[in-house]
């Protein structure tokens, strides 16, 4: 099965969102989508029990107003990635190894993500590997 063919069905704005049942009407929604996105591939959707409002899985990939709430203790880069970057796409956070982020880019918004504020559509780009050469 190709990759097109395993993504239809997919979630892909707040409007397929709505049309799912998942969440109310929202213009909240549309801001979560600008910010962090608000895809949910097909494998996903089919394990949410849309009759129970608490579903565990829809709380962790349904986009949610309270995603534009951020608290004091939050840290926009949890993990730090960004004090181990000196050049762009790539972590060096350890001696011996290093994490290439080829793309930077996400359709979807895991609750539980620790790098979507640099993931989500505002962090839309494909990293230029020549860059990392260059310096
Ligand atoms: S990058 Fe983050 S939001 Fe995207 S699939 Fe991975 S954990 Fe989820």
């Amino acid at each position: 099965m190709g990759a097109s063919s395993r993504m239809s069905g997919a979630i892909k704005s707040v409007a397929d969102l709505i049309a799912t049942g998942l969440v109310r009407d929202d213009a909240a929604l549309e801001t979560v989508a600008q910010k962090y996105a608000a895809g949910i591939t097909p494998d996903v959707l089919a394990l949410i029990d849309k009759t129970d409002p608490d579903n565990p899985i829809a709380r962790q990939f349904v986009a949610s107003p309270q995603e534009l709430v951020s608290m004091p203790e939050e840290r926009v880069d949890p993990i730090g990635d960004l004090s181990h970057s000196s050049v762009e796409g790539i972590v060096h956070r350890y001696p011996d190894r290093v994490l290439l982020k080829a793309v930077d880019v996400c359709p979807v918004c895991c609750q539980f993500c620790f790098r979507r504020k640099m993931v989500g559509p505002q962090g839309l780009r494909t990293m230029m590997i020549s860059r990392c050469w260059r310096r």
